[in-house]
Formats: structure tokens, C-alpha cells, sequence
């Protein structure tokens, strides 16, 4: 009984958090804020939205509750809006299922522990960055921030637990970010110089800097190794697809964290590095 209750519960929080990623996979690219609502500089902007609330972007009619499950009002309206009728794009209820589906994965991995509080609130950004990119080519600061902050809260409970003083939790805090991002830059700017191309984004130099964040300085060369065989199977899939040579890799480093976070490896990397001195 207890195990059908939790299942209900998280398939219920999967749902809502997978609606709330649809609304950041929409307004963040588009530069519209998600989080305290809307500006009055945005309405000048062309950017015609009433407060707080979504729309549909053809007829502009708020959305009711009953429209902001995606993954059944698209079903149930084969795919167009219940008011004007426009055809509304499979994505929604597809990064609705996706985020449904981290949850449970998650919350069956992970069972009842601190880490899960966090993996689960990290998934619509992860999950709304990884089809902003795989789009748009861009990594949005606007979601990559509260990424950011997670993973620092998430080191900071974890080092807490384990008993660190204030003073070497800011330095395990600063010094994984800042050794992956830097890392990542140099072998950047080496493979620039090589391929005489840009080889990877700023916005990926950034979220290297979120997974030292989230991983710690020991799991490095796991992040890397993993991101690395995605990258390269996704760089093969899209080329196959006919999309170009420059593919967008953030949707490598986005899985490559998701997965490693789900490992009992990725528990707190710096943290019991610095407890074994
Ligand atoms: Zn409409």
C-alpha cells in the first residue's frame, strides 16, 4: 500500500513539475521571465502575455487548469488548442513524459534521502535546458542559474551533514566549478586552434562549472568520460539526421549529470576528499 501511495505521489509530482517545464522550455528562449511574472517592457516587446499565467501563443486565450497537463490535454485535443484550434507542437506533452519520467527514476534510484529533494527540483531545468538546446543552440542563464544554485545548496547540505566548518565548505564550494569550467576552457580553446572551428560554446564552458558544482572535483574524469561517448553518439546521430556539423552539446552534458547523479559515486565528491585529510 505504501508503495502504491509513494508511486501515485511522484507520478502526481512528476506531472506538475512536467507542466512547469514546458512553460520554462517556452519563455526562457524567448526571454520572457518565468519565475515572478511579467514586466510591463515586455508587452512593447511584442511579447503579448497576461501576468503569471500561460497562453496559447496563437490565439493568446489563458490557459485554464484543465489545459496545463500537457501530456493529456494534447492527447485528448489531438494535438490543437481547445480554443482556436492551431495545432499545438508534440514537444509539450514529450517534455511533459520526459519529465515524468526523471522523476520516477529518481525517486525510485535514489528512495527517501536529501539527494533525492534536490535531484528532483534540478529535472525541469535540466530537462527544459536539454530541448532549449537541442532547438536554439543556447544554454539560457535564466535556467542555468537556479541550476547553479541547487547544486551550491546541495553541497552545502551535504558538507553541513558531514560536519565541515563554514571556511573549507566555501573553498569545496569554489575550487570544483572553477577547476572544471577551467579545465574544459584550455582543451576549448586547444581544439579551436586544432579543428579551426569553434569547438564548444561558452554556455557549455558554463554548465561545466554547474557539474562541478553538483559532482565534486572526484568525479571529474567520470563526467567527462561520460559526456564525452554521448557527445560524440549524438554528434554521429545528428550528422546521420542531415543537421550539419555543428551540433549543440549540451543535451550530452545535461544526461552525462543526470545519470552520474543517480550513482552512488556522485554522493559528494570534494567533501570526502577533505574529510580524509
Ligand atoms: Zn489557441
Amino acid at each position: 500500500m505504501n508503495d502504491v501511495l509513494f508511486l501515485i505521489g511522484f507520478v502526481g509530482l512528476g506531472l506538475l513539475l512536467g507542466s512547469f517545464t514546458t512553460a520554462l522550455a517556452y519563455r526562457a528562449p524567448r526571454l520572457i521571465p518565468w519565475a515572478f511574472g511579467h514586466r510591463r517592457e515586455d508587452a512593447s516587446q511584442g511579447v503579448n502575455i497576461s501576468a503569471y499565467r500561460s497562453i496559447c501563443p496563437n490565439c493568446q486565450t489563458v490557459l485554464q487548469p484543465r489545459d496545463l497537463v500537457p501530456l493529456f490535454s494534447w492527447i485528448y485535443q489531438r494535438g490543437r488548442c481547445r480554443h482556436c484550434h492551431a495545432p499545438i507542437s508534440f514537444l509539450y506533452p514529450l517534455i511533459e513524459a520526459c519529465v515524468l519520467l526523471c522523476v520516477l527514476i529518481a525517486a525510485v534510484i535514489l528512495g527517501w534521502q536529501l539527494k533525492l529533494a534536490f535531484v528532483i527540483a534540478a529535472v525541469p531545468f535540466l530537462v527544459a535546458l536539454l530541448f532549449i538546446d537541442a532547438q536554439h543552440m543556447i544554454l539560457p542563464d535564466s535556467l542555468m542559474l537556479p541550476l547553479a544554485m541547487l547544486g551550491a545548496g546541495y553541497q552545502f547540505a551535504l558538507q553541513a551533514q558531514a560536519g565541515l566548518q563554514p571556511g573549507p565548505m566555501l573553498m569545496n564550494l569554489l575550487i570544483a566549478p572553477v577547476f572544471y569550467a577551467g579545465s574544459i576552457w584550455l582543451l576549448s580553446a586547444f581544439m579551436t586552434k586544432m579543428l579551426k572551428r569553434d569547438a564548444l560554446g561558452f554556455g557549455d564552458v558554463k554548465f561545466f562549472a554547474i557539474a562541478g558544482l553538483w559532482l565534486g572535483l572526484s568525479n571529474f574524469a567520470l563526467f567527462c568520460l561520460l559526456s564525452g561517448i554521448l557527445g560524440v553518439a549524438q554528434g554521429i546521430l545528428w550528422n546521420i539526421s542531415g543537421r550539419g556539423r555543428a551540433f549543440p552539446f549540451g543535451p550530452a552534458l545535461i544526461v552525462a549529470l543526470y545519470v552520474l547523479l543517480l550513482l552512488p559515486v556522485a554522493a559528494c565528491g570534494i567533501c570526502d576528499w577533505f574529510l580524509l585529510e
